[in-house]
C-alpha cells in the first residue's frame, strides 16, 4: 500500500501531467537545436521559454548569456531560484534546453518537431534528452507548490550538446547563484520504463599519441624482412603487449574499479551483443562482471593507425607509424595518473629495442557518486516509493563532461543523476521518445525526494 504522502503527490501530479506533457510538446517545437547557433536567437527564445515555465511554477527564472574563455558571447542559459528558508538546505536542480540536431528527418516514423504520442510513448527530437529533464523538475515543483521545504536553484543549460564549451565561466561567475548543497542532474536515465535508477558513475577518458621506428627510411621487404620487422608489425607487438591471456587490460598504474555502491543487477549479455551487432564467433573480452567491464574498469581503443592503405601497397617495410590510444579510465582515477602510467608502459615495452616515444593529449575526470550518502539513500527511496519496485543502479561507460566539473566546482555538493531516459529512448538517434508512465513517476520521485532532502 502507497503512503500517503506518495498517494497525495501522485493526485497532484496526476492533475497537472497534462500540462507537463504540454509544456514538453511547445519545447519539441521550438526546435533548438545548439549546432545550428549556440548565440543564435532561436536558443534565446529556447531560453525564454524556459525560463517562463520555471516562473509559472513559482521560480524566480531569467535568462543570461554566458561568455566563452576567450571572452566571446556564448549559450543562452536559464537560471533562477526559489528560497523558502535560509537554514534550510538548498538543491541545484539541472536540465540542458537544447537538442540534438535532425540530420535526416526522413529516418524519423513522426515529424520530429512535432510532439506525437504512440502508446505509453511521447516522440520528438528533445522529448527525452532534455526536455524530460525540464518537465520533471516544473512536475515536482508543481507538485509541492507552497509545501516546498528546501531552497530551489535551478540551472538550465543552452549548449550540453556541443560539449559546454561556456559552462565552466559561466558556473565560476554565478557562484553564489548555484552554491548548493544536492545536485539533481536530470539528464541520464532508468534501467527501463518501470525499474527506475541512479547513475552511479562515469568513466574519464585520455587519449596518447604513441609513434613507433624502426629505420631512418623504408627498405626493401625482400631485401631486409627477416631481422627488420616493419612499423606496424612492431606497434601490433606493443599493442597487444597491454592485455593478459584473458583479454584484461593489464598496464601497472591503471586502476581498476567495481561498480559503484554495488552491483544490483549485471548487464544482459544477449542484449549487448544484439545491440552492437557482435559477430556470432567473437567472445567478449575480460573477465568479472560485464557491467564492470562496461562502466568502471578501464579500456583501451585504437582509434587511429597511421599505416598504408592496402590498395597501393608494395613490397616496403615501413619505417615508422603512429597511433592513437584511447584511454576510459575508472571512475575515481585521475586521468594524468592513467595518461603517465599508459605512456610509461609503452616506452619500456619497445618491442626489439624500436624507438617509441609517445605525445600526451587531452584529459577528461570521471565521476563517482558517493553510495553512503543521506541524498543517494533519501533518492533510492522516492524511486521506489514512485515506482513501487526497487531501484536498479547503473554505472556509465561514456563521459558527461559538466559532471565531474560540477563536482570539481562544487566538491561539497551531492550529485545525483537522474533523468527521462530509458533504453528505449534513442536519444541523440532519429525516434526519440520519453515513456509517458515513467515521466509521471519521474516527476513523483522527484518531488518526494525534495521532501525528504529538507530534513
Ligand atoms: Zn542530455
Amino acid at each position: 500500500m502507497e503512503d500517503s504522502r506518495t498517494e497525495e503527490i501522485r493526485a497532484r501530479v496526476e492533475a497537472d501531467f497534462s500540462r507537463i506533457v504540454d509544456v514538453l510538446n511547445k519545447k519539441i517545437a521550438l526546435q533548438s537545436i545548439s549546432a545550428k547557433g549556440i548565440t543564435a536567437d532561436h536558443m534565446r527564445r529556447s531560453a525564454e521559454f524556459v525560463a517562463e515555465q520555471l516562473r509559472e511554477v513559482g521560480v524566480d527564472a531569467k535568462v543570461a548569456q554566458s561568455r566563452n574563455p576567450d571572452g566571446t558571447p556564448g549559450a543562452w542559459e536559464v537560471i533562477g531560484s526559489k528560497i523558502v528558508d535560509d537554514n534550510a538546505p538548498t538543491v541545484l536542480l539541472y536540465a540542458h534546453h537544447d537538442v540534438q540536431p535532425v540530420p535526416d528527418p526522413s529516418a524519423w516514423n513522426t515529424d520530429p518537431f512535432v510532439g506525437t504520442e504512440i502508446g505509453t510513448r511521447l516522440y520528438g527530437r528533445g522529448s527525452a534528452d532534455d526536455g524530460g529533464g525540464i518537465a520533471i523538475h516544473s512536475g515536482a515543483l508543481k507538485a509541492l507548490g507552497d509545501e516546498l521545504k528546501v531552497n530551489i536553484k535551478v540551472f538550465i543549460e543552452g549548449e550540453e550538446e556541443m560539449g559546454s564549451p561556456s559552462f565552466i565561466p559561466f558556473i565560476e561567475d554565478h557562484r553564489d547563484e548555484f552554491d548548493s548543497d544536492v545536485i539533481i542532474v536530470a539528464d541520464s536515465g532508468n534501467w527501463s520504463a518501470e525499474i527506475p535508477s541512479l547513475t552511479t558513475s562515469l568513466r574519464g577518458n585520455t587519449d596518447i599519441d604513441v609513434h613507433v621506428k624502426a629505420l631512418e627510411h623504408p627498405v626493401h621487404s625482400g631485401q631486409y624482412g627477416g631481422p627488420i620487422l616493419d612499423a606496424n608489425t612492431l606497434a601490433a607487438m606493443l599493442i597487444s603487449s597491454m592485455y593478459d591471456k584473458n583479454g584484461d587490460l593489464a598496464v601497472p598504474g591503471i586502476a581498476s574499479e567495481e561498480p559503484v555502491g554495488g552491483l544490483q543487477r549485471d548487464m544482459d549479455e544477449a542484449t549487448v551483443r544484439a545491440d552492437t551487432g557482435t559477430v556470432e564467433s567473437y567472445r567478449f573480452a575480460g573477465t568479472g562482471s560485464l557491467a564492470s567491464r562496461l562502466w568502471t574498469k578501464p579500456s583501451v581503443t585504437v582509434i587511429g593507425f597511421d599505416a598504408h592503405p592496402v590498395k597501393g601497397s608494395f613490397n616496403v617495410i615501413s619505417p615508422e607509424t603512429t597511433f592513437r590510444l584511447s584511454l576510459r579510465t575508472a571512475p575515481n582515477q585521475r586521468p594524468e595518473e592513467a595518461q603517465d602510467a599508459l605512456a610509461k608502459f609503452m616506452v619500456e615495452h619497445a618491442p626489439f629495442g624500436a624507438e617509441v616515444w609517445v605525445d600526451k593529449l587531452d584529459n577528461g575526470m570521471g565521476w563517482a557518486m558517493d553510495p553512503n550518502a543521506e541524498a543517494t539513500k533519501d533518492a533510492m527511496d522516492a524511486m521506489e516509493e514512485a515506482f513501487g519496485v526497487a531501484p536498479v543502479n547503473k554505472g556509465e561507460g561514456g563521459s558527461i563532461p559538466f559532471i565531474p566539473e560540477l563536482q570539481r566546482i562544487f566538491p561539497k555538493a551531492q550529485v545525483l543523476v537522474t533523468g527521462p531516459e530509458d533504453p528505449k529512448a534513442n536519444a541523440h538517434s532519429p525516434n526519440e521518445s520519453i515513456s509517458l508512465p515513467a515521466l509521471k513517476n519521474n516527476v513523483i520521485t522527484e518531488a518526494l525526494l525534495l521532501d525528504k532532502l529538507a530534513r
